[in-house]
């Protein structure tokens, strides 16, 4: 099959684009670079059955193609908030400009990148698909949880006026290789500042929880949604194994001789970031017959494995 993988260059998107080449698929990989990495996507760059489209997916483009992953947006808040009108143009242009080519091509499968985010700062714990969530629309984090949020609705009108057939997973906090090292997150954040010496910038008392799914995991999550039939989702895709920020810092000190103490930033300085996040993954059990494999543990040393070679 030709495949469009949008974001194909950043972190989740290169592991997406190896994993459909290894299938024996052809990818078509378009992105404008704006967080992704070229050395993310080096390694296929003369294969042929891969070929880079740089350009931004606010702009309408054409490829003939079978079947479109839309991953293009930044997922990092040091990111995302780089430019918050770019952000929701992103989401918001770029999954109409998706719609509209599935609609061109006759009506191909189209997956949507969507988010643990669009629950806001959720009050209720694990969340499932069924809550609506709790978003601040004018706080520092609307620009990418709005706009996620009207991707989707961008995805279920395109469904039930053009008969278009959607899948939308909402992803859970991501990583492993090929996350930028500047990227901002938690997991490269504290990494990359262990692997220098410097001390771990936790914020708050390190109270706030992430469950975190190692970034294979999520691809067979994200292929299998791709292959599922009669289903659109939303699904919730993650790691249920929920740890605080403070827990995080500990493992990854300790893997790394453990000579590392770490700060406290103030949380004011994350206005309207979540206090607990984990996932309900019993609708990806039942639909998807998904469910992660790999610990925290063993994820987070094939990762630092990755930053000690490319730091
Ligand atoms: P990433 O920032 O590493 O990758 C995003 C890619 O999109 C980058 O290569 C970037 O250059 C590209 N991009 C951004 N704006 C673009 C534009 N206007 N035109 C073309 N390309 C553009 O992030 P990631 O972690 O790989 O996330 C991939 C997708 O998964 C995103 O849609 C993100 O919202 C979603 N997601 C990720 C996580 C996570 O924990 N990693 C969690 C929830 C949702
Ligand atoms: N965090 C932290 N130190 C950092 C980066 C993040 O303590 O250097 C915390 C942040 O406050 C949040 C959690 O880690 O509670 C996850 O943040 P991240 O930016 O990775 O992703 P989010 O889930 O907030 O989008």
């Amino acid at each position: 099959m030709k495949i469009l993988v949008t974001g194909g260059a950043g972190f989740i998107g290169s592991h997406l684009c190896k994993f459909l080449i290894d299938q024996g698929n052809q990818v078509v990989c378009l992105d404008n670079f704006f967080s992704g990495q070229k050395r993310n996507i080096e390694p296929f760059l003369n294969n042929s059955n891969f070929e880079l489209m740089e350009h931004d997916i606010t702009v309408p483009f054409d490829v003939e193609v079978e079947q479109i992953y839309n991953l293009a947006c930044p997922a990092s808040p040091l990111y995302y908030q780089k430019n918050p009108v770019e952000t929701v143009r992103t989401s918001v242009l770029g999954a109409i400009n998706v719609l509209d080519l599935a609609k061109k091509l006759g009506g191909i499968k189209v997956l949507q990148a969507s988010t643990s985010e669009v629950y806001g700062d959720p009050e209720i714990h694990p969340q499932t698909e069924e809550y609506n969530g709790n978003v601040n629309p004018i706080g520092p984090r609307a620009c990418y949880d709005e706009g996620k949020r009207c991707a989707e609705t961008l995805f279920f009108n395109y469904n039930r006026e053009h008969n278009i057939p959607i899948k939308v997973v909402r992803i859970f906090n991501t990583y492993g290789p090929n996350m930028a090292l500047d990227d901002g997150r938690v997991v490269s954040n504290f990494i990359t500042q262990a692997l220098r010496g410097n001390k771990l910038t936790v914020h708050g008392d390190g109270s706030h929880t992430r469950s975190f799914c190692y970034v294979s995991d999520m691809v067979e999550g994200i292929y299998k949604m791709m292959l599922s039939t009669d289903f659109t989702g939303p699904v919730n895709l993650g790691n249920p194994d929920e740890f605080t920020i403070k827990e995080l810092a500990e493992k990854i000190t300790a893997k790394l001789d453990g000579s590392i103490s770490y700060d406290a930033v103030p949380a004011e300085d994350r206005e309207g970031d979540p206090e607990r996040r984990k996932p309900d993954i019993s609708l990806a059990k039942n639909k998807l017959d998904w469910k992660p494999n790999i610990k925290l543990d063993d994820g987070l040393d094939k990762t630092i494995n990755y930053f000690k070679e490319v730091i």
